[in-house]
């Protein structure tokens, strides 16, 4: 979402009149845009603030946009005082104006309200990938999952027009793009505003219909608003690619209620169900955080014992941090720094075990991909197939960038934890 973000204020401001430049030393505007979803990206965006610090002497304007933005405010302009504007993402609208109160002379301007029901909805995006164009259909989050800054950051949930929607998927169609990423924080919970009325499902057969467009994910899951009508319409039209990312954060019910997820395992474990027994094969992924306040090792065997009854094909997992603002932050019995990276090594190495071993079933299966690049000391071609995963091929095209774009069956020689290798096949 942030990446898409930048495109967006990027798109925005060259409609505007600006250019873009390769490094912040060439650039009369420096624009960092941060995370604050665990501390570590948060320090990260101080530390590079200090490092321009001396280009600011030479009239160059700094700002900060994104949920450290919105999450520290006026407090940033303490911390790094050559820093002259603020703003949070509910405020990106008004960006345009923002950056003219700095040109007419006004010293520090600042967007940080979250009182909004607009989404940033730009016909100027500057897209990074010529092929996969991101699209948000859904901005903000209406749940308090205890953990997480992003209600406080991003502000309250607004799904866009399906009309909206579907007329940046048909123009990027025409643009050729062929792959569409839709974007939320709860994809799951989108309503059309319109009379229309169109829930996610709906958009996503609509999505998938647009000529011209052969893949369309999303991203990400709610489990509690995950429901039966979307495993229906992902068998329906193979456009809708062979992955859900459904986050669980913990295999234990009791720290699922602790967190306020809204779902216990055993619900969950019903939506898991709906996909294994759906038509098609498909890619399971999730998010997990180990060491939430009160996590027994009890609880982490749950998770563990979770990983092995669903069978992930990929996790992304991290360890507790405590953030502003979240009601984590007043529970007792903390985990100890060290128990939770603990937890987390063992974690992974379950899953690299269980990722070893799904990707091994896939040797000598032949799977479409998206060719995406070169690696051109491995002299192989870099693929994704629909399942997300990525394939690197031989092809007897050996490089110029021929093949980049397009869609080819490959068949899988061999395979590891995290990627399969394979050659390129002219018959599926
Ligand atoms: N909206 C998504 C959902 O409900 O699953 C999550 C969005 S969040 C940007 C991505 C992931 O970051 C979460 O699924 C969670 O695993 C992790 N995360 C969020 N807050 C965290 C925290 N305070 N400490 C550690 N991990 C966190
Ligand atoms: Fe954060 Fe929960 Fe909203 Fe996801 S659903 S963004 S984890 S509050």
């Amino acid at each position: 979402m942030n990446v898409h973000d930048s495109e967006k204020v990027i798109g925005t401001l060259m409609a505007q009149g600006y250019s873009q430049v390769e490094t912040p030393e060439t650039a009369g505007l420096v624009l960092y845009n941060t995370c604050s979803i665990r501390d570590k990206a948060e320090q990260k965006v101080f530390s590079r603030l200090q490092n321009f610090k001396r280009e600011a002497g030479k009239g160059k304007i700094f700002g900060v946009l994104g949920c450290v933005a919105q999450q520290e405010g006026e407090k940033i302009f303490d911390r790094a005082p050559h820093v002259s504007l603020v703003a949070g993402s509910a405020s990106y609208t008004r960006l345009g104006e923002m950056l003219v109160q700095l040109e007419s002379g006004n010293r520090r301007v600042t967007g940080l309200s979250l009182d909004t029901d607009e989404t940033f909805d730009t016909p100027f995006t500057r897209r990074d990938n010529p092929h996969r164009a991101y699209i948000t259909i859904i901005e903000g989050c209406d749940k308090s999952c205890a953990y997480c800054v992003v209600p406080f950051t991003r502000g309250p949930e607004r799904s866009r027009t399906s009309e909206s929607v579907m007329s940046e998927a048909r123009r990027l169609a025409e643009q050729g793009f062929t792959e569409i990423q839709l974007l939320g924080q709860n994809v799951n919970s989108y309503r059309d505003p319109s009379p229309a009325r169109w829930d996610f499902a709906m958009l996503l057969r609509r999505v998938a219909d647009v000529p011209g467009i052969r893949r369309v994910r999303y991203t990400t899951s709610h489990p509690r608003d995950f429901v039966r009508a979307i495993v229906d319409a992902m068998d329906e039209n193979e456009v809708l690619c062979d992955h859900v990312h459904l986050p669980v954060q913990s295999g234990s019910s009791k720290v699922l209620a602790s967190m306020d997820r809204l779902y216990t395992r055993d619900e969950y474990m019903r939506r898991i169900e709906w996909i294994r027994n759906a038509r098609r094969r498909y890619s399971i992924t999730t998010d997990i955080i180990v060491g939430f306040p009160g996590e027994t090792p009890e609880d982490f065997q749950a998770t563990l014992d979770l990983l092995d009854e669903v069978q992930y094909d990929s996790l992304f997992s991290f360890k507790y941090s405590p953030r502003p603002n979240t009601a984590a932050l007043a529970m007792g019995d903390k985990i100890a720094e060290e128990e939770k990276q603990q937890r987390l090594l063992i974690l992974q190495e379950k899953q690299r075990a269980i990722q070893i071993r799904r990707n091994a079933d896939l040797i000598g299966s032949v799977q479409e991909v998206l060719v995406e690049g070169r690696h051109q000391a491995l002299g192989q071609w870099i693929g994704r197939t629909s399942s997300n995963r990525t394939l690197n091929f031989t092809h007897s095209e050996t490089g110029g960038g021929a093949l980049i774009g397009k869609y080819l069956p490959v068949r899988v020689t061999r395979s590891g934890p995290n990627s399969l290798v394979g050659e390129s096949v002219t018959v599926v």
